[in-house]
């Protein structure tokens, strides 16, 4: 039995890299009673048959998993935003940021197209980059037309599963193309999606970039949060969750409480009021959810 990790799914067969061979395998064994299916990502034992092809006997526990793309393990999530065209948006920035926050992925930020702001929109942005930097996100900024960042990028890959997450038309294509020009990605497209056409399978595969594996496919699609409680949400802003422990009252939501650090800081300027207003936003969105369902 030798240990490997799943590069890619199709048809019904795993593609197992392990010891920097590829081995086709199919499922087989414990998993199936677990009603366990692997995934990309997946650390799997298996049992070669042949020097190409074994079967899978068992999943590793992972340590958490995607729906959209269907992937585990992830480590980091590389969140592209685009500096304009379109507009760079803190709410949705920060809607990603929860979901990843709570999926225990690291976030790390990219802000593209830095190459087309002019003097009234660059102190804007400057001003968001630097509110993220002070919250302790790591924020690296792109442009492929000047190819700005994208040696500063790369490093942050290395021996890592990373997940490429943005609205369309941001660059994700674009920068994963800059990254490893032989993987030509149709760029401004609806997916960006490895050579995956309207009506072939849909799979999910890992591909390297530099010294570290990125899926060929954009995550966190789906972007509401149906997974996550009112209790998890103030952990899922860090600038919160350090000044917690200040609050008068443990387990403080920094809604209404009195002596709330967090409103103190707010009040103090140190907490800009958009994201105030957004963890807000986020809170009652959950609220509701549960009085729906
Ligand atoms: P995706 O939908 O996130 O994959 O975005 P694409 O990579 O398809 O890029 C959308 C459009 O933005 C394309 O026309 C790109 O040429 C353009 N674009 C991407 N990155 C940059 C950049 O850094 N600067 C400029 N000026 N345009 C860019
Ligand atoms: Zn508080």
């Amino acid at each position: 039995m030798a240990e490997g990790k799943i590069m890619k799914a199709l048809s019904g067969f795993y593609y197992v890299l392990s010891d920097g061979e590829i081995i086709q395998c199919r499922g087989r064994g414990v998993f199936r009673k677990q009603k366990i299916t692997p995934l990309v990502g997946d650390y799997v034992i298996f049992q070669a048959e042949s020097k190409t092809d074994g079967y899978i006997m068992e999943v590793c526990e992972r340590k958490n998993e995607l729906i959209r793309p269907p992937i585990a393990n992830v480590d980091q999530a590389i969140l592209v935003f685009s500096a304009v065209e379109p507009d760079f948006s803190t709410m949705l920035l920060d809607r990603f940021l929860v979901l990843i926050e709570a999926k225990d992925i690291r976030p790390i930020i990219v802000v593209n197209k830095m190459d087309l702001l002019n003097e009234k929109t660059k102190p804007i942005v400057q001003g968001y980059i630097s509110d993220y930097r002070r919250i302790g996100y790591d924020v690296i900024e792109t442009s492929i037309v000047t190819k700005a960042g994208l040696e500063q990028l790369l490093p942050y890959l290395e021996g890592k599963i990373s997940v490429f997450a943005g609205q369309s038309g941001v660059g994700k294509s674009s920068l994963l193309n800059a990254l490893r020009p032989d993987l030509q990605l149709k760029t401004n497209d609806i997916s960006f999606h490895l050579g995956r056409g309207k009506h072939t399978t849909r799979h999910v595969e890992l591909i390297e970039i530099g010294d570290g594996l990125v899926a060929d496919t954009p995550g966190f699609s789906a972007l509401e949060f149906q997974d996550i409680e009112e209790e998890q949400l103030p952990l899922c802003f860090p600038e919160f969750r350090q000044r917690s422990h200040e609050c008068k009252f443990r387990g403080c939501t920094h809604m209404t409480e009195p002596k709330c650090a967090v409103k103190s800081a707010l009040e103090a300027g140190d907490i800009p009021v958009y994201r105030y207003n957004h963890y807000r936003h986020f809170m009652e969105e959950i609220k509701e959810r549960k009085t729906r369902y």
